[in-house]
């Protein structure tokens, strides 16, 4: 017989990471394609050689280095084991059993996951039709026992982006004992002409964090570092939920590289910014629906087509992320392993 375990653990989902073939186009999760700067590589070099020590526990260099980049006081940023460790610590420290959080769906998988490992109550509300969040009926699914709101934008894995007006009128309508955490892993990806700017957001209203991290735009996916942005006090309580040393030394080295190397890194984002045009124009002229993206990926809301066009895509050695029944996610890569990818929907197209 086996020891006792919670009995609720076959009700928590494991988190389906995007897949690995050698020798394919990994188009799965939402990755750069180029490996870190010059610069931003030899500080991990540099990191490795002290690797017998500890990492700071508090990863005081970076978070000042951060402050200093956002406008903002050290006592607002906390550093984590990727943004996805700070979503974890934010449902544990803000929920108490039974507590209820609430994100649009289909959004970032890792909402559900970690909610019931919090013994929190996750609510689902389904998105608008074109992949949109629905804010106003978000705002409606509040309770008494809601205690947290992700919203995810843009949003993983469909695309939009939620626009500054539209979310200073929701921001209105949800109580200030409500923790609003606006997920920007894709920041730097959006070119709206009305944006968000969490931190903004999070430095004027009292019950507003804003989620960034160094796994996308700026490449480091590997070596896990993120970090939050909030009003002190619910910094300090997210803070207390960290697993100690869990932002590793080479982490914040890089993360502290990679804010030096800023313009570079900004070009490299607008590259893919015209590439996700380009891709999505194409897309639509083979007839696919495609939602307007904000961030490095596209969404195919395929349907029950979309285990085929996974199934299709994989055999031509063009790997995607699939959400069966659902649709497909397709990060923008390199202009190469795009065309790669395009000349397998239009193939597609033309069975389907
Ligand atoms: C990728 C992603 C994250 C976090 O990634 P980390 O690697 O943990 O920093 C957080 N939220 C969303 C929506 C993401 O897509």
């Amino acid at each position: 017989m086996s020891p006792d375990v919670r009995t609720d653990l076959d009700a928590i989902p494991a988190y389906v990471p995007g897949a690995t073939v050698p020798g394919a186009v990994k188009l799965a999760s939402n990755e750069t394609t180029a490996g870190p700067l010059p610069s931003v590589a030899a500080a991990i070099a540099d990191a490795a050689a002290g690797a017998n020590r500890y990492p700071d526990i508090t990863s005081r260099a970076l978070v000042k280095r951060l402050a200093d980049f956002l406008g903002v006081e050290p006592e607002n940023v906390t550093a984590g084991c990727g943004s996805v460790a700070l979503c974890q610590q934010l449902v544990q420290a803000v929920c108490a059993p039974g507590d209820e959080v609430i994100y649009g769906w289909r959004s970032f998988e890792a909402y559900p996951i970690i909610s019931r490992i919090a013994h929190a109550v996750p609510v689902q509300v389904p998105n608008r039709a074109d992949g949109s969040l629905d804010l106003d009926a978000i705002a409606d699914a509040v309770t008494d026992r809601t205690r947290l709101i992700f919203l995810c934008t843009p949003n993983n894995p469909t695309g939009p982006a939620v626009s500054r007006t539209d979310l200073a009128a929701f921001l209105d309508r949800v109580p200030a004992r409500v923790t609003v955490a606006l997920d920007e892993a894709y920041y730097e990806y959006v070119r709206s002409s009305d944006p968000v700017d969490g931190v903004a957001e999070a430095m004027t209203r009292p019950n507003v964090v804003s989620l960034r991290t160094f796994s996308k735009a700026y490449g480091l996916a590997g070596l896990r570092v993120g970090y939050m942005v909030g009003p002190a006090e619910l910094v300090t309580s997210v803070s207390k939920m960290v697993v100690p040393f869990s932002v590793s030394s080479l982490a914040q080295a890089a993360g502290i590289a990679c804010l030096e190397a800023g313009d570079e890194l900004r070009a490299r984002t607008d590259a893919v910014v015209a590439e996700r045009t380009r891709v999505r124009d194409a897309l639509l002229g083979m007839g696919y629906e495609v939602p307007e993206s904000q961030a490095n990926f596209v969404w195919l809301p395929l349907g029950e087509r979309a285990a085929g066009f996974n199934e299709h895509c994989r055999e031509r050695l063009v790997i995607t992320r699939c959400f069966a029944g659902d649709g497909v996610r397709i990060s923008v890569g390199d202009p190469e392993e795009n065309d790669r990818l395009l000349a397998a929907a239009q193939e597609f197209v033309t069975v389907m």
